[in-house]
């Protein structure tokens, strides 16, 4: 199978893999093998643009913004700009994005239609494009495959990536179910016309035929609305691989954020729907602000959807774990630790005594300890401290004449400078062993020699 220069190989068949590819990293393999269009420069910038894109991002927001000028916002229209806004919101986060890009559940015709007809309100692409392009932001997230890759900053991933020609193809996604799919298929033939109609007609004469106002209809709830609504899809890739915490999984860009989540209708726990694409939430816990989430359920309870998938709680928890264990790992190794005992000096009780003689020294537990620099600090003042030197003191410190507590033990830990030979007796280890050391973070590799 010989790979164009444009088109990359799909290695679809694990039998039959070129002799050049590097099977273990498809990414750099893709990458070799594609060229690249030269990067934009001011030299060079005019000729790049791509225009119809150019004309979708800054027409609306000219024509809306001179528009308020001479159009007051009238209540029947702003309510209808906000249910507008939401209706057509839905088509793109539940239909384009979390039915068609990422099959989460299974959708009615009636219900299809419906969010394609939407959808197509928002003038982002036909379906079959948009979702074709997630999967490969999917696939190959910050990677120069991506085409909206978060690494190249906030304003590429946000507009940067439509303003001017890609500088490669995006990495191959398949898209097979999106071609045989009729209302995919019926929604890219007849895109253009649908556009126009829901993002302008639809909410111009709503406005005009319902309560008089043609023109706060087309500025408000066409012009304005398009780009509050566009805009606020763009954040799911700028903001939300920016903004925010990463409790599933760290690797890489893609957050969690409240914030987000308000301005992109529940889009913004994008970390979670990064490691769980399959799943119909993108607010994974019952709490989490996701209107689209509550939509999808609702849109069950009615009939119109089937099928919603949900990631298996234990799974989730597990990944959520694993990045918390790993933040723990990172804590606990930033940390001075006891001098382990493979690394002491093992003393007699006679050398300890003698030692003692010339050292502030106490055994407790079955370590020599050397208290010099604690002994002006100890709460029960020195006394307690010197009249214990050269002595056996494990029963006054675990409760004899004070039982000490576990910062006072885990302090205690950080002064031993020898173990007794013989050491604590067995079975005491609980007590013995210092509270920061009951538990600990290892590496899966840390206890295999
Ligand atoms: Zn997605
Ligand atoms: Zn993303």
């Amino acid at each position: 199978m010989a790979a164009s220069s444009n088109e990359p190989a799909f290695i679809e068949d694990p039998n039959n893999i070129p002799a050049e590819a590097v099977p273990d990293n498809f990414v750099s393999y893709t990458l070799k093998l594609q060229e690249a269009l030269p990067p934009v420069t001011w030299k060079n910038w005019y000729r790049e643009l791509h225009w119809l894109h150019v004309f979708i991002l800054f027409v609306p927001p000219t024509l809306g913004t001179i528009g308020t000028w001479y159009t007051p916002l009238r209540l029947k229209t702003g309510i209808w700009f906000v249910v507008y806004s939401l209706l057509t919101g839905f088509g793109l986060t539940a239909g384009y994005h979390r039915l068609w890009a990422h099959r989460t559940y299974k959708a009615t015709r009636a219900l299809e239609y419906t969010l394609a007809i939407l959808g197509a309100g928002v003038v982002e692409g036909s379906i079959a494009w948009w979702a074709r392009g997630h999967r490969a932001h999917h696939r190959y997230t910050d990677t120069d495959l991506d085409p909206y890759d978060a690494r190249k900053g906030l304003f590429y991933s946000h507009i940067g990536w439509m303003i001017f020609k890609p500088r490669r193809n995006p990495g191959p996604a398949d898209v097979s179910d999106l071609r045989s799919n009729p209302v995919v298929k019926w929604q890219h033939r007849y895109y253009l016309l649908l556009a126009f109609i829901m993002a302008i007609v639809v909410p111009t004469t709503v406005a005009g035929y319902g309560w008089g106002d043609w023109q706060g209809g087309f500025v408000w709830s066409g012009l304005l609305r398009l780009v509050f609504v566009q805009h606020s899809t763009f954040c799911v890739n700028s903001l939300c691989h920016w903004l925010g915490d990463k409790p599933y999984d760290n690797k890489l860009t893609p957050k969690d954020c409240v914030l987000t989540a308000v301005i992109t209708m529940g889009e913004g726990y994008h970390n979670f729907h990064h490691q769980f694409p399959m799943d119909y939430r993108n607010g994974y816990k019952r709490y989490q602000y996701d209107p689209t989430k509550w939509f999808l359920w609702s849109c069950e309870k009615l009939g119109f959807a089937t099928h919603l998938k949900r990631f298996s709680d234990n799974e989730v928890e597990k990944a959520e774990l694993t990045v918390q264990l790993k933040y723990l790992h990172q804590k606990q190794e930033a940390l001075a630790w006891p001098t382990e005992k493979s690394d002491l000096p093992v003393l007699t009780w006679e050398d300890y005594q003698r030692q003692a003689e010339s050292r502030t020294l106490i055994c407790i537990a079955g370590y020599i300890h050397d208290v010099s620099d604690f002994i002006d600090k100890h709460p029960g003042g020195p006394y307690l401290l010197k009249k214990n030197i050269g002595k056996d003191a494990t029963a006054a410190f675990f409760g004899g004449l004070y039982d000490h507590g576990n910062a006072a033990h885990n302090l205690l830990a950080m002064q031993r400078v020898g173990i007794l030979l013989g050491g604590a007796p067995h079975g005491l280890e609980e007590k013995f062993v210092p509270a920061s050391q009951h538990l600990r973070v290892s590496r899966y590799n840390e206890y295999s020699t």
